[in-house]
């Protein structure tokens, strides 16, 4: 039996990465190289089709903290820990402290936006060049950057909640509100967090300067706030009507007098609908994600360590199928030599690219770039038709 996909935090450190090819160290090098990525048909008549996977890296340009430094080890919070699947599902005590740092770091999140990089991915779709997005980031910068893209969120999503229980999604923007709401002085607290700036910023020594810490789960550390009193609502489906056990009985949904859920209550926890550490990735999502990769001729990483094996075994089908595979982030990659030891010494970025380049930048360039390439294409297709009145343009496209 094949064991399930968990969620689990990869705390080696990485080695440095060996840029390919090794013009690729400057931005105009890195350029060419990622041109000759797109341009080239793909090898083993696999399709033309780009497939994209991202992480955290992507979205340091929105304000959002990376989990990892450039040598691979955690570097926002040195203290700071994930909490796992089983813990947020057996302690009514994790639950609190988890919703109040969640409840202070909410605001950053909600505030920030997509950045040049997503933004450019959708220009690469528009191109014609990426057909699917693989995202381990669970911010939604791409859905709402690129909702021609379609985007499968390998972790989830912030944006709602999940009922442990019934699976019923709800938006975590009300959740946000029934928090403030039952949690009055938390709500003064994180008025005041929000006035004094604290939350402005992504700086752990600012924040800490400031009085708050953070971690990269839009999560704000507060050692001396009593978690103990942070209250968080049930599922209103299943406090209405109680799920059943499998032995027929119903569960005891139960909440106090202002609608916080409560003790002896064995179902109607709330979660975020993200993929927790120790979780596993729903089977629907993992099958998409394994036919994204499989359906396309090429694969793109950016913003990634690779560092949860979910991410990492894509791009090892990627490589089993023969798919070149260009990565784009800061700092080294899990088992990236493997990816890049078969190449050619002497190619250009047709078999693979290795850049560590920040991708803002690097990918608007980029776009530039082959909009300018695709312009000139298409002046060189109106003069063939002009010059010789019919429609086979395919000579000149393929010169
Ligand atoms: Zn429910």
């Amino acid at each position: 039996m094949r064991k399930p996909l968990m969620r689990i935090p990869y705390t080696d450190i990485l080695a440095p990465p060996a840029v390919t090819p090794a013009s690729a160290r400057s931005l105009p090098g890195a350029l060419a190289a990622l041109k000759h990525f797109f341009a080239a048909p793909p090898p083993h008549h696999l399709p033309t089709s780009t497939v994209v996977l991202t992480g955290a890296g992507l979205s340091v340009a929105s304000g959002l903290a990376d989990y990892r430094g450039p040598n691979g080890t955690y570097r926002v919070n040195k203290t700071y820990r994930p909490i796992y699947h089983y813990e947020f599902l057996g302690s009514h005590e994790a639950r609190k402290r988890y919703w109040a740092r969640s409840f202070l770091g909410w605001s950053s999140l909600h505030k920030a936006s997509p950045n040049a990089g997503h933004y450019a991915i959708r220009d690469l779709g528009e191109l014609g060049l990426i057909r699917t997005v693989i995202t381990q980031n669970v911010d939604s910068f791409h859905p709402e950057a690129h909702p021609q893209i379609p985007t499968l969120e390998l972790h989830g999503y912030l944006r709602a909640t999940v009922c442990t229980s019934c699976r019923r999604e709800f938006p975590r923007d009300e959740f946000q509100e029934q928090l403030a709401r039952l949690n009055p002085r938390w709500a003064d607290l994180l008025r005041e967090a929000l006035a004094s700036g604290a939350l402005d910023t992504e700086d752990p020594a600012e924040r800490r300067y400031k009085g708050l810490k953070s971690n990269p789960d839009g999560d704000v550390d507060l050692p001396e706030a009593p978690y103990t009193t942070f209250r968080y609502p049930a599922c209103p489906r299943c406090l209405a009507d109680p799920p059943r056990k499998p032995d027929g009985h119903r569960h005891a949904v139960r909440v106090d007098s202002q609608g916080a859920w409560t003790l002896p209550s064995t179902a109607g926890i709330l979660k975020p609908a993200v993929v927790m550490f120790g979780e596993s990735i729903a089977s629907n999502v993992k099958t998409a994600a394994e036919q994204a990769i499989d359906s396309a001729g090429r694969l793109l990483v950016i913003g990634t360590s690779l560092a949860t094996y979910s991410a990492w075994r894509l791009a090892k089908r990627a490589k089993d199928r023969g798919m070149p595979i260009a990565i784009v982030n800061m700092g080294g990659v899990r088992g990236e030599e493997q990816f890049f030891a078969d190449l050619d010494p002497q190619q250009a970025g047709e078999q693979g690219v290795r850049v560590e380049l920040s991708t803002d930048q690097l990918l608007t360039e980029l776009v530039s770039e082959l909009r300018k390439g695709a312009a000139a294409a298409s002046d060189r297709v109106s003069v063939a038709r002009a010059s010789r009145g019919n429609l086979n343009v395919f000579n000149d496209m393929l010169s």
